[in-house]
């Protein structure tokens, strides 16, 4: 699951869904009700499971002693 922000195209109110990355869902906006939302992958999102932070490594670098 990742975390989506969806901004409204009319008023631009964001907001947030946890989604799977794949999905086509389209949300309207809960300001305005307008259905033209821009998705966004939140900056929250970046980073996990990608090349740096490996899961369970304790070390970001690789070069601690205790790794
Ligand atoms: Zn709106």
């Amino acid at each position: 699951m990742l975390l989506f922000e969806y901004r409204c195209q009319a008023c631009g109110h964001v907001t947030e869904f946890l989604e799977k990355a794949d999905t086509k869902a389209k949300h309207p906006c809960e300001q305005c009700g307008s259905k033209k939302t821009d998705r966004i992958l939140s900056a929250f999102a970046v980073g996990k499971g990608g090349a740096s932070g490996s899961a369970g490594g304790s070390c970001p670098t690789g070069t601690c002693p205790l790794s």
